[in-house]
């Protein structure tokens, strides 16, 4: 990864142009929670649009989801989850700063050599909450970790209602809560986040082939975000150390400015949840195969990613700060910061200037057009060379300049952000030409 992109440059970038911002800011903020700014949840919003068509429109065997967050507590117990969604915690004795385990090397504080941990203790990283006015045992459950339970509850009514057969998958994009120790990593290791995850079902046997072309569908929907193909690999978990659930987890990291950690992955969760609430439900889960006339509960494949972690390694993608690149009127020092988005998740796909104030009208009848189509904006102050640095800053593909000449020839001069060419184009061709250029969802 190149140098200029190291995270304290990027956090104070995205803060600046509305991209991501703490949550609760004004308060002194809150550990592990961000705020999306306008920018930021666009271009969020274009990467959910694209999973989705991916995933959902563009396939006939699998269909959507939204399944509550809150959940009967039953739900929990059966998953494993009451029990076992812990993380061990260990406390410095001296600074009393609290670490995850697995975080710290044996016995020692991280912040310094001397002081002395406390032994392991297990900390389940679910939010609790209470459903109802009474705040007892009784009315306890908790905030989702994880959206897939919602896919293995109403497995049977999904599968029913949309008349598919194996195999088949049930999509869901969704919230999800995790009472994090560690939140040092930016949006990277959030404690309110969004997973987008496929519960995909398959006939016991065909599980193993199903994994392997999840994997290689999850890494292209990446690369289809943008993501250079080196800053991708795969870390395939050693059988000790899987799930509960898992016969086969295999991540796929990106290469993060903190070093390559997991972005997405694909497990392979076996009958494991089918077959559990199935055992604590009292209901019949399983799937009667109607050309093998025999039932059975299907084996699941599950390929997962996190929405905040990919919106992170697309930003961290895309940045790239630059020594000064374009003329300004202004004396302007400051180094130049380039957002290489693909266009089609650009939040803003394209912005228009008059040359001076005195040709806004025309300049913005232009823009009123275009913007009946995608995402614009209109900008009138400041240099020309100004107003490319803060599209650029924020990823707008293209920007396009109404002139003095313009009133005359009805062209007008399309900037392209990354190769900087500019192009005279007819006002009437206009459309057309971004349309082709756009590659829009
Ligand atoms: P990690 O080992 O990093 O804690 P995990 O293995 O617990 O992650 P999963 O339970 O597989 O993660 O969750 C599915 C996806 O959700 C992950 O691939 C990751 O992209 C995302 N994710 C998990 N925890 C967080 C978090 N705290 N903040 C942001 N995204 C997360």
């Amino acid at each position: 990864m190149a140098e200029n992109k190291d995270l304290e440059k990027i956090v104070s970038w995205a803060k600046r142009r509305g991209y991501i911002m703490p949550g609760s800011e004004i308060y002194g903020g809150i550990g592990g929670i961000y705020d999306l700014g306008p920018y930021g949840v666009a271009l969020k919003n274009n990467i959910k649009k694209l999973w989705w068509k991916t995933f959902v429109e563009d396939r006939d065997d699998v269909v959507g989801l939204e399944s509550a967050i809150l959940m009967n507590r039953k739900v929990w117990q059966a998953s494993g989850h009451e029990a076992g969604f812990t993380d061990e915690l260990v406390e410095c004795k001296k600074c009393h700063q609290r670490f995850k385990a697995d975080d710290v090397a044996e016995g020692k504080c991280p912040s310094g050599g001397a002081h002395e941990l406390t032994e392991p203790k297990a900390f389940n990283a679910m939010f609790e909450t209470y459903i109802g006015v009474v705040k007892d045992e009784d009315a306890k459950t908790y905030l989702r970790p994880e959206t897939a339970q919602g896919m293995f509850t109403d497995f049977k009514q999904v599968l029913e209602t949309s008349r598919k057969k194996l195999p088949v998958g049930i999509a869901q994009i969704g919230k999800c809560f995790r009472n994090e120790i560690n939140t040092k990593d930016y949006l990277f290791r959030v404690r309110e986040f969004e997973i987008a995850e496929i519960e995909y079902f398959v006939k016991p046997g065909d599980d193993e082939k199903s994994f392997d072309e999840w994997l290689k569908r999850w890494e292209e929907f990446v690369l289809s975000c943008g993501i250079k193909k080196e800053n991708l690999q795969n870390y395939e978990h050693p059988k000790e150390g899987l799930a509960h659930y898992s016969k086969g987890t295999t991540d796929l990291q990106y290469n993060f400015p903190f070093g390559f950690k997991e972005l997405a992955g694909v497990a392979n969760r076996t009958d494991f949840d089918l077959k559990s609430h199935e055992e604590a439900s009292g209901k019949d889960l399983k799937y009667f195969d109607e050309e093998a006339k025999e039932k059975y509960w299907p084996y699941v494949i599950e390929p997962t990613l996190g929405v905040e972690r990919l919106l992170l390694a697309v930003i961290c993608d895309a940045f790239e700060e630059l020594e000064s690149r374009t003329e300004t009127t202004e004396a302007v020092t400051e180094k130049e910061i380039v957002l290489h988005l693909d266009p089609k998740l650009a939040p803003v796909k394209v912005a228009v200037f008059p040359l001076v104030k005195k040709i806004s009208k025309e300049a913005r009848e232009v823009y009123e057009d275009l913007k009946k189509c995608w995402p614009a904006e209109f900008d009138e102050s400041g240099s020309i060379g100004r107003r490319y640095r803060r599209q650029d800053e924020i990823g707008t593909p293209f920007c396009v300049t109404f002139d003095f000449d313009s009133l005359e020839d009805q062209k007008v001069t399309v900037r392209d952000r990354d190769t900087m060419k500019q192009e005279r184009v007819e006002i009437k061709e206009l459309k057309n030409y971004l349309f082709e250029k756009l590659n829009i969802i």
